[in-house]
């Protein structure tokens, strides 16, 4: 069964894929950033599944690391068939005119650099021109690329509508290497990143105004996620799926 690679998977919606996708038969390697004990809770699951795992600190905003963890993957479990484009972080609600440059290049940097360098390593090791099997990609955008999150987080919505555009153009460029690229585009979603935006119990406040009248789960969305990268979605690349309860 294909290894899958997880970015940012230790918790959160990362975590549902990853135990979802260990289900399903995969061997998973998971990165995160920095809090091990979630990490290694993890871990212990996913052997307790049965899977082989492995799991690396890794920011994805060093580039040396993030080739480093695939390295490591490609050596512990081989080439990956599965990649989720998934670390991401808010940064702490305010209107853009008070926005510090700092704030700014850390959103910038784990949320598109990030991104980007992680599809690559993913494209590197798929693509049939470079020996590879084919494989999907599935990034993990959000609604707020097409709502624009004003008065909370622009700076991270405009990095969504970066997702979007990398998801679209990126399935158009490797479709004839046998990989496949899509993208979910969650609403609001209860998970801890919403600690990082100061407000950790946005996901209730927000919840009411949702047309469905809930904020969703981290399994809803890795339902998704585990489905655009499974082979019962064997013809759609390049799509935008929301998974926002109509937001
Ligand atoms: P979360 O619960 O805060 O989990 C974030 C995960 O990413 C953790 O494993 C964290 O590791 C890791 N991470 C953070 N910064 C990283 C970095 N620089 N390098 C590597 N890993 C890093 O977040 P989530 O809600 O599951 O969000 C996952 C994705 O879904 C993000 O891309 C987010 O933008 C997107 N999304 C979420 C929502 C929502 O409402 N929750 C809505 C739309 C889109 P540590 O544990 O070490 O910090």
């Amino acid at each position: 069964m294909t290894v899958a690679v997880i970015t940012g998977g230790s918790r959160g919606i990362g975590r549902e894929c990853a135990l979802l996708l260990a289900a399903r038969g995969h061997d998973i390697a998971f990165s995160y950033r920095a809090e091990k004990a979630a990490a290694d809770a993890l871990a212990a699951e996913i052997e307790a599944l049965g899977r082989r795992v492995f799991a690396q600190a890794c920011d994805v905003r060093d580039e040396a690391a993030v080739i480093a963890f695939f390295d490591g993957v490609d050596a512990a479990l081989g080439r990956p068939g599965i990649v989720l484009v998934n670390a991401g972080i808010v940064a702490p609600q305010a209107r853009l005119a008070d926005y510090s440059a700092e704030r700014m290049r850390s959103v910038f940097e784990t949320n598109i650099f990030g991104a980007f360098v992680t599809a690559r390593e993913a494209v590197r090791r798929m693509a049939k021109s470079r020996g590879g099997a084919g494989g999907a990609i599935v990034i993990n955008s959000s609604k707020a690329s097409v709502l624009g999150a004003p008065g909370e987080y622009i700076d991270y919505a405009a990095t969504k509508g970066a997702m979007d555009t990398l998801t679209i153009g990126l399935a158009k460029e490797v479709a004839g290497e046998g990989i496949r690229v899509n993208a979910v585009r969650p609403g609001i979603i209860d998970t801890d990143i919403h600690t990082l935006g100061g407000e950790p119990r946005r996901a209730d406040r927000l919840g009411p105004t949702i047309p469905i009248g809930r904020s969703g789960t981290a399994r809803e969305v890795a339902q998704t996620m585990v489905w655009l990268a499974s082979d019962e979605a064997s013809y759609v690349t390049g799509a935008l799926v929301d998974v926002a309860g109509g937001r």
